[in-house]
């Protein structure tokens, strides 16, 4: 082939078809498709390359003039093939590529990192390290594509709900929440902090906005080594006027189930995602336990916390073992919610808050918020927090600021469920944590 031609191939979107699209109604069709090679099985004057795109794999055979370049191609290689497509004798494949041509457009180095296709097995680390390898496997791959599927759901269903998507900034100039798990930085002489929660900014915008949500990356320095913990996380948050904790919890009821019914659809071969849809069913509602009720169940099951005490992992894992699926428990004890939740009225012990669980799993936090600035800036003070560090946000709350509620959902945690992973990192392309800034 002409070097000339050899150039078309490559750079002139040649590609005729995505392999996902190619069936036996194109038989007997010249097709040209591009990807890399997963597999290569020579038999002799044969030749059998299994190429792969993002959309799947097809058998692509070589014999007569092509078989010495194409046993001299590695695996992983990225290739552009022109062939026919004829009927196949393969067992997984009614149809195949007969090679007219054939063009490397970049070799694999040999030996590789890690085994692209996941047959062999490696730690989540060394995957982690060589990630965009590590995503040639269709099995990691496919939590990804369900990851941005997810999203576009929890948008669409938000968006119809009559939530704005707002993008609120990640660099601020005072702690948010309180001081702790904040990272600092230089910021022009100045010093900055990356966002732990868009949560003063959310309020603020409902006094024009009335309904909004953000997806977005926050940032904490936490020094735990858990599966559920990263330093950098993908957060869904939404706040909305004239609401309570009750209307939150509803609506991110809907989000949840309109999730798992989209997505089981789409990706109807995924087993995590038929069992949650068959937990949830089409009426059922989510379980609702308030956190006295909590402290009931663990105390008959030899766990003795006393009221204001916060679950620990080990009350959580307790509680997950007899409540497998979602829940919600609400109703915590105001001492152990920030200072911005509303107390209950006739129970100021106890506040207007929710967490949504999975198991052990803390998926979501929300609540009704206080919305009287007084109270606030008294609750600053109990909690050991200056208010004049929160003078930015105090003002809002003398320009009509309505009652409101919202919440947190972690989004990579609500990955981990629907995909049935047990570590945070497999459904984070390049996780953060307290031993990774690389890659
Ligand atoms: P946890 O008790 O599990 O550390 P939290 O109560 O501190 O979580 P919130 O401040 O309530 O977390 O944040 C809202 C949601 O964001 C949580 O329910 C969780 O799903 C997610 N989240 C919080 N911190 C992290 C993190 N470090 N990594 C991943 N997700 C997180
Ligand atoms: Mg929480």
């Amino acid at each position: 082939m002409s070097i000339k031609n050899r150039r078309d191939m490559l750079h002139n979107n040649q590609r005729s078809h995505y392999i996902g699209q190619l069936n036996e109604s194109l038989t007997g069709r010249r097709v040209f498709v591009a990807g890399w090679v997963e597999d290569i099985r020579d038999i002799g004057r044969l030749v059998f390359v299994i190429l792969r795109d993002s959309t799947g794999s097809i058998q692509a055979v070589a014999r007569g003039q092509h078989l010495n370049q194409v046993k001299e191609i590695s695996r992983q290689s990225s290739v552009v093939i022109g062939g026919s497509i004829r009927k196949s004798d393969a067992r997984d494949s009614p149809i195949e590529i007969g090679i007219e041509e054939i063009v490397v457009a970049s070799r694999a180095a040999y030996p590789l990192p890690i085994d692209g296709t996941g047959r062999v097995s490696s730690s989540m680390d060394k995957r982690i390290d060589s990630r965009a390898l590590d995503l040639r496997n269709p099995s990691v791959s496919g939590i990804f594509k369900l990851r941005g599927l997810v999203l576009s759901s929890i948008r669409e269903s938000l968006l119809t709900k009559g939530f704005l998507e707002v993008n609120t900034p990640k660099i601020i100039g005072t702690a948010s929440e309180g001081g702790a798990n904040l990272f600092g930085f230089d910021y022009f002489k100045r010093k900055a902090y990356l966002a732990q929660s868009p949560q003063l900014y959310k309020e603020e915008l409902i006094i024009s906005l009335d309904r909004v949500f953000e997806i977005g990356p926050y940032f904490r320095s936490e020094k735990s080594h858990t599966v559920r913990h990263l330093s950098e996380f993908t957060s869904v948050d939404i706040e909305a006027a004239f609401v309570d904790y009750e209307f939150t919890m509803s609506i991110l009821e809907g989000l949840v189930k309109g999730v798992v019914r989209k997505v089981s659809g789409a990706f109807s071969d995924l087993a995590p995602l038929r069992d949650l849809a068959l937990k949830l069913g089409s009426n059922g509602s989510i379980e609702k336990l308030t956190y006295k009720q909590c402290l009931e169940e663990l105390w008959n099951n030899g766990e003795k916390i006393e009221f204001g005490a916060d679950l620990t992992d080990s009350s959580l894992r307790l509680l997950g073992e007899r409540h497998t699926g979602f829940y919600f428990i609400t109703d915590w004890p105001t001492e152990l919610k920030p200072f911005y939740i509303q107390d209950k009225r006739q129970d100021p012990e106890l506040s207007e808050s929710f967490d949504l669980q999975y198991g052990y799993l803390e998926l979501a936090s929300g609540g009704t918020r206080l919305h009287d600035k007084e109270r606030l800036q008294a609750r600053l003070e109990q909690k050991g927090l200056r208010p004049e560090n929160f003078a930015d946000h105090l003002k809002v709350f003398d320009w009509g600021m309505p009652p409101h509620a919202g919440w947190g959902l972690g989004f990579d945690r609500f990955m981990m469920v629907l995909t049935d992973c047990q570590n945070i990192r497999e459904v984070v392309l390049f996780p953060r944590d307290v031993e990774r800034l690389h890659p």
